[in-house]
């Protein structure tokens, strides 16, 4: 691919922190950024040159974005399939692709795919009916999380289960659609594997990062991992096979488990920056943002090194409420613009800095 000139139009499907961090990154490097997104002014839209209004099937709309953008990214991965495919049939160039956008939307397709390129997962099967949860749980040893094929996040779309439990209930709590159970996972620490694949196949990690959740939702990512160089290493293989298979281009982060014994189970990954990615634009010569634009864009990968001892923390509602001085001078702050500090909704984030021991 050729280099797109400072100046050129990246598209940008998706309208919320993610797209607005894309789009400042994309304005640094001289590029204008269109967003298409339905809302009035959705977060990403207030920090680029346009937004569209307009839903993602909207076929009008798109067919127009297409011939408005040189290249079309997306920061969210619940666009549908299909939209993308009639974007590459109005002849854009979209990345990073349709193949991890398309695994990724189904956690039983995910796994499937993980497995199939030699990425271990935890045990899990799929569930359509109270019935076959039964079985799934006589399988996998009595107890585990029901959790939706599609559109779950942050902890949505999911149930903890046992053997005796009500499962007509359990499987209404996550509205009687297609779920896989999976086997509890008995981690010793999560962590996550950011990396960007160029057009023609160079990637480059970051540092992996540990991540705590709390209620399925990211609370703080910490890098170093404080994992040895060993498995540090092996997760970043696997990282790197899932680029490759896929043939994304752009960033992509893989969730692993981290087992007592250094075995890593993959989670699911996310086709697009990430939440536990939020620490790179502080701690390393290059961020997770501006990586991916220079993918999508065709020019070469930044250089990845860390340079700082990172803790990134998620302001969840209120939090981002707080006033700039209640922050310690070391720490940078980034605040999304969200309206409604909803409760556990993701606000901002904050990274603090140390240096390098
Ligand atoms: P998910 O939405 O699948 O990423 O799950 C959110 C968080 O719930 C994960 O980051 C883990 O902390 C926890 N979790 C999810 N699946 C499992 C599992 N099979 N075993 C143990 N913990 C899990």
């Amino acid at each position: 691919m050729t280099p797109l000139p400072a100046g050129s139009v990246i598209g940008i499907l998706g309208g919320g922190q993610l797209g607005r961090m894309l789009a400042s990154a994309a304005a640094r490097l001289g590029f204008d950024v269109h967003v298409l997104a339905p809302g009035e002014a959705p977060p990403a839209a207030r920090v680029a040159a346009k937004h569209w209004n307009a839903a993602y099937e909207d076929e009008a709309a798109l067919k127009a974005f297409a011939e408005a953008c040189d290249v079309i990214t997306y920061e969210f991965e619940n666009i549908p399939v299909a939209s993308v495919d009639y974007l590459l049939a109005c002849g854009a160039i979209v990345h990073p692709g349709t193949k991890s956008l398309e695994t990724s939307q189904d956690r039983l397709t995910e796994k499937r795919f993980l497995n199939e390129i030699g990425i271990e997962t935890g045990s899990y099967a799929p569930v359509s009916s109270p019935e076959e949860l039964k079985t799934a749980l006589e399988t996998l040893g009595g107890e585990g999380l029901l959790k939706t094929r599609r559109e779950g996040y942050d902890g949505k779309g999911q149930a903890s289960v046992k053997s005796g439990d009500d499962l007509e209930a359990a499987f209404d709590s996550i509205g009687h659609v297609p779920a896989i159970l999976e086997a509890f996972v008995p981690f010793e620490r999560e962590i996550s594997v950011v990396i960007a694949r160029a057009p023609g196949g160079a990637t480059a990690a970051f540092d992996p990062s540990m991540n705590d959740h709390s209620g399925g939702i990211l609370r703080t990512s910490i890098a170093p991992c404080g994992l040895s160089e060993g498995v540090i290493a092996r997760a970043t293989r696997l990282a790197e096979t899932l680029a490759q298979e896929t043939g994304h281009v752009g960033v992509l982060a893989l969730e692993l488990f981290v087992l007592e014994d250094g075995t890593l189970l993959a989670n699911e990954f996310a086709p697009r920056v990430h939440n536990s990615g939020h620490w790179t634009p502080e701690g390393c010569l290059t961020g997770q943002f501006e990586q991916h634009i220079r993918a999508v864009a065709g020019w070469p990968l930044g250089p990845v090194t860390r340079v700082f001892e990172v803790e990134m923390q998620n302001l969840l509602g209120e939090e981002a409420l707080a006033p700039p001085e209640s922050y310690d001078p070391d720490a940078v702050v980034t605040l999304y613009g969200k309206r409604d500090a909803k409760p556990g909704r993701k606000m901002g984030h904050v990274v603090r800095r140390t240096a390098k021991a």
